[in-house]
């Protein structure tokens, strides 16, 4: 085979067995953000790279190394546009792009929306990391009391548990890393502390020591965590305000029942978040490898845009993560229903009527179908079982003859035949008044 044909590395296919996982997340995402009255918003796959390089800030990995560029095919250098597009790392940027571009401002405040896309980093592929991987996510811009930072973990929580994975799978690691009042005390404590160990620190960290010393505690590599395991804990920095609006979310996760674990080290990957930070990780995960998600408050990042000051709180979960979750706990995900009513045939007179009869039942309505190429009951069957039908309609070569058909409920496998024209009525008894 020739060698362009082959998928570009960090990739996937997605092939139509795998579609029933993307579904049921999709449809337990929608489900429950229209539930919560958000809309679904879509943006451009690429957008400027100075979008990205305010949001998610210029010491943060994504910014230096991971992001691809996007070049008009067989353009040369010189004759580029002047504006540099990148395809995007992340979603959050993009949807607060659209807030200030649509004027969202003077709609109802908050304005929620959710996304399901995918984003792109160039990062080295490994197990559960593509370069180009799929998440869903949602942002409410505009309101900065704790009930929404409640709201928005019960949500996700609740997405969580319609997938099948509860408390007994996972579990919300969260902390406060402040405002921009009690941020540079934070700061303050943990270089003053840092700088003792600078030259035992990684070299990127070294680098974030001056630039932003929070993002040091995110650092995975085991000589920065052994230094970070003795750092001052940012929860006793944080000013009044900061402290109070924390213990009021954790005190409504508390009333819901939601389980947490305040996690006096967890910040984010990007410069963005301020105050309830958080992420949704496997119970059995202690080390926070491979989060599922995570997201928190960014009331600073609207402003950074020359917009007005908006508090805003938002979150992200990467799909093919939690899909590998649903696969490794064994949760049964239902077969995508393609077909309500399947209809059989056997021999060739059979053959003619059960094609007119899908044709006349999808006119009345009902997703119907049958089978093409198979002609053994068992097979039929089989395909019957693989469309997600709820009926099957068995014409064999007497019930071609003497015009009546055999209905075989496949929910309870009990069959009877009927005389074809009261096959309506049966269908209509069967499938619509239950
Ligand atoms: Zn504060
Ligand atoms: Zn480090």
């Amino acid at each position: 085979m020739n060698e362009f044909i082959r998928k570009p590395r960090g990739t996937k296919d997605i092939l139509p067995d795998e579609q029933k996982y993307w579904r049921a997340i999709e449809k337990a995402v929608e489900k429950r953000c229209l539930a919560f009255d958000f809309g679904k918003i879509t943006t451009p796959s690429f957008e400027s790279v100075q979008l990205f390089d305010r949001a998610i800030g210029q010491t943060t990995d994504i910014v230096q190394k991971e992001m691809f560029e996007v070049k008009r095919y067989g353009t040369s250098e010189e004759k580029r546009e002047e504006e540099t597009l990148v395809l995007r790392p992340e979603g959050t940027a993009g949807v607060v792009r659209v807030y200030l571009e649509k004027g969202m401002q003077v709609w109802p405040q908050p304005v929620k929306l959710y996304y399901i896309e995918p984003m792109f980093r160039y990062g080295r592929p490994q197990k559960g990391r593509y370069r180009e991987f799929w998440q869903f996510g949602f942002e409410i811009i505009g309101d900065k009391s704790s009930q929404t930072d409640i709201a928005t973990l019960m949500l996700i929580w609740q997405i969580f548990n319609d997938l099948g994975l509860n408390e007994k799978d996972i579990i919300i690691d969260i902390n406060s890393i402040g405002c921009k009042i009690c941020r540079p005390q934070i700061n303050k404590s943990l270089s003053d502390y840092l700088i003792k160990y600078q030259k035992l620190l990684c070299p990127v960290c070294q680098e974030r020591l001056n630039l932003n010393p929070l993002r040091i505690l995110d650092c995975k590599e085991k000589k920065c965590q052994n230094i970070i395991a003795g750092a001052p804990q940012i929860i006793d920095y944080l000013c009044e305000s900061c402290k109070s609006d924390f213990k009021q979310v954790l005190e409504g996760l508390d009333e819901l029942a939601i389980p947490y674990d305040l996690n006096p080290r967890l910040v984010r990957g990007l410069d963005y978040y301020t105050k309830t930070t958080f992420e949704i990780r496997d119970l059995q995960d202690k080390t926070r490898q491979s989060s599922l998600g995570g997201g928190g408050r960014y009331d600073n990042l609207i402003e950074t845009y020359g917009g007005p000051s908006t508090p805003a709180i938002g979150f992200a979960a990467g799909i093919e993560r939690i899909i590998s979750k649903i696969k490794e706990k064994k949760i049964k995900i239902p077969e995508i229903q393609k077909t309500e009513i399947f209809v059989i045939q056997l021999g060739e007179k059979a053959k003619k009527i059960a094609l007119k009869l899908v044709y006349d039942l999808g006119n009345k309505g009902f997703a119907s179908s049958c089978a093409m190429g198979k002609n053994s009951l068992k097979s039929q069957l089989r395909s019957a079982d693989k469309n997600g039908a709820k009926l099957a309609l068995i014409i064999g070569q007497r019930e071609a003859l003497d015009k009546s058909i055999i209905i075989k409920d496949l929910r309870d496998s009990t069959q009877e035949s009927y005389s074809m024209n009261k096959l309506d009525e049966m269908i209509y008894k069967k499938l619509r008044q239950k």
